[in-house]
């Protein structure tokens, strides 16, 4: 084919992908454009998780009637004028493309009317045309509706998840804009219902009870960075650089953790970021203070100069890039931990590190001693039948191996014919329930447990949208949970294995995992729920476990059609060879 310039329609289609991945992506758009116009009350409609209908109403400065036309424009926006302006970034769009894209791939209707006008503007644009505009009486203020979103682009329709999943994300949108504005009224209605509302009323606090409600709320604690007249001393004496930013927010206390780090949010004035990096210096705060593996929840704001960062980074903008990083870094995980130490109601000083403490010589000499009691002649044989040379590929099963014992109360020790072996506890006991679960799921003989009393469970929309998604093969794998109304789910029965002192949390992790794997590519959904309800009900790392349990572990993994690696594709096992091991001692 020839080269040539795409029609602006089809132009316009692809540079809207960008934008408007999913529905709660126009919520976001529509809420920035709000809070930009300086509304303090914004009420968001949806109905079928945003497919059917999107409208966000605000009380904010409302378009002009010789504008409202050119805010559809691509590249049209108020909030810049030249390059200059770029480097000091104050609202939170500048990039005039939102209403464009949106409007190029759904139907958006917009009633304004600013305050010094008397009549407001109607205005019907369809696939990118103005297709009507006439006045209207109309409140002060902007009200921007958006139907049958990508009507028009069957690709993305197809990728759309059930409504209630993409409620969820929509609902996560509008809280993370009520945690960074607090004096903002923020309320969203989903299919009639009013599931969301934040009081306005200032006080991030009164926020955090709205989103996590005041159990979680409870179990924070405020972080602020040190005091500005601490910090000037500091500078004074010369002992540190000014910090690039100031911090504060609230960060939960050693009490309440959480399975991933997806409860960490970040906002840099006022704007909502996704970074690995701070995630890491919160996490890092908690060091030796969490349970291995389970990370806190934390909301932090970082206020700075806008032109230490650059916004522009992203077409969503939820990527930013800061000049001095480093410093941003220091000072987050400084002020967290100071929040720990100086007002968590835990002594965290008095805790000792939970990671490889050192070893009891004594149990170490008794297994030892056990493992080597165990071998028997008759075992000794079969290893010789199997040997282990095959390649690291596909489903090789492994040698009879013997424990010799725990590393770091997390890696089994083991020797087999072919050398040194160390095993991943969690990871080969999630192989193994794995395989267990799908083999009793095919046979339709998953095994559960009644519990005593049924669990009630009043779940926040995104994690209400994963059951509810998820509800007829939780049913399948061994659950009994029927919907309770809203969002709340009544839980009668549990899987067998997943008989622990807190199902509640148990089952909020295994959501916790679903979502993580939100990528509807991804392998079958019943294998992934299997995975999860396994990732939960497996030992843990850092769990001592008895030579017994150990051999018990190891001969279930010997059982496994796929013992190499868990379900999620990590490596359950290492293999050292005599032949390494003898390279690597000089004995060759
Ligand atoms: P951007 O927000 O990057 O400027 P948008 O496409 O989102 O680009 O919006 C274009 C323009 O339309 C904005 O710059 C603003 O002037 C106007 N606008 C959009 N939504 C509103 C609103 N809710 N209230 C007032 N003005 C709005
Ligand atoms: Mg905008």
């Amino acid at each position: 084919m020839p080269i040539r310039v795409l029609p602006p329609e089809v132009a316009g289609k692809i540079a809207a992908g960008e934008v408007v991945e999913r529905p709660a992506s126009v919520v976001k758009e529509l809420l920035e454009n709000s809070i930009d116009a300086g509304a303090t009350d914004i009420r968001v409609e949806i109905r079928e998780g945003g497919r059917r209908l999107i409208r966000v109403a605000d009380n904010g400065s409302g378009i002009p009637d010789t504008e409202v036309t050119l805010a559809f424009a691509r590249h049209a926006t108020s909030k810049l004028k030249d390059v200059e302006d770029l480097d000091r970034i104050a609202t939170l769009g500048f990039r005039g493309e939102a209403l464009a894209s949106i409007a190029s791939v759904s139907q958006v209707t917009v009633l304004t009317r600013p305050r010094g006008q008397s009549m407001g503007q109607h205005l019907q644009v369809d696939a990118g045309k103005v297709i009507r505009q006439e006045g209207r009486g109309s409140p002060a203020g902007t009200v921007v509706t958006v139907e049958h979103l990508f009507r028009s682009v069957p690709a993305r329709l197809k990728f759309l998840r059930q409504p209630q999943t993409e409620t969820g994300h929509i609902h996560i949108a509008i809280t993370r804009y009520a945690l960074a504005y607090p004096e903002i009224r923020f309320s969203l209605t989903a299919d009639a219902r009013k599931t969301f509302q934040s009081s306005g009323s200032g006080e991030l606090y009164d926020v955090l009870i709205a989103v996590y409600g005041l159990d979680v709320a409870e179990k924070t604690i405020e972080v602020a960075s040190a005091r500005e007249s601490e910090q000037a001393d500091d500078v004074k004496v010369g002992t540190s650089a000014p910090p690039p930013c100031l911090v504060h927010g609230y960060a939960s206390t050693p009490a309440l953790h959480r399975a991933n780090r997806t409860y960490i949010t970040f906002f840099v004035n006022r704007r909502w970021i996704q970074d690995r990096s701070l995630a890491h210096a919160v996490a890092q705060a908690y060091h030796t203070l969490l349970p291995v593996g389970r990370h806190p929840l934390a909301v932090i704001l970082l206020s700075m100069d806008p032109a230490e960062v650059d916004v522009n980074v992203h077409p969503t903008k939820r990527e930013v890039k800061f000049r001095n990083s480093r410093g941003v870094f220091s000072a987050v995980q400084s002020a967290v931990r100071h929040a720990l130490i100086d007002r968590s109601p835990v002594p965290v000083l008095a805790h000792s590190p939970q990671t490889w403490p050192a070893p009891d010589w004594e149990r170490r000499q008794s297994l030892v001693s056990a493992g080597r009691g165990e071998q028997d002649p008759a075992q000794l044989v079969m290893e010789l039948y199997r040997p282990d040379d095959q390649p690291l590929v596909g489903p090789v099963r492994l040698p009879l191996l013997r424990v010799v014992g725990q590393v770091g109360q997390t890696y089994i020790v083991a020797e087999g014919p072919q050398g040194m072996y160390l095993i991943d506890q969690h990871a080969a006991h999630e192989r193994i329930l794995y395989e267990q679960m799908m083999a009793e799921h095919e046979q339709e003989s998953v095994t559960s447990q009644t519990l005593l009393e049924p669990l009630h469970l009043d779940l926040d929309p995104a994690l209400a949208g994963q059951l509810g998604e998820h509800l007829s093969f939780l049913n399948d794998v061994g659950f009994i949970v029927e919907p309770f109304g809203g969002t709340s789910y009544l839980v009668r029965a549990v899987p067998s294995i997943l008989v622990v002192p807190d199902v509640r949390t148990a089952l909020v992790d295994i959501l916790e995992f679903l979502r993580q794997g939100d990528d509807p590519l991804a392998a079958q959904a019943e294998e992934r729920l299997v995975a999860a309800v396994c990732k939960r009900a497996a030992i843990k790392a850092g769990q001592t476990l008895t030579n017994e349990e150990m051999q018990h572990l190891v001969r279930q993994l010997e059982q496994c059609e796929s013992p190499r690696t868990c379900p999620h594709g990590r490596p359950t096992v290492l293999h050292f060879s005599v032949e390494q091991l003898e390279k690597e001692f000089g004995r060759r």
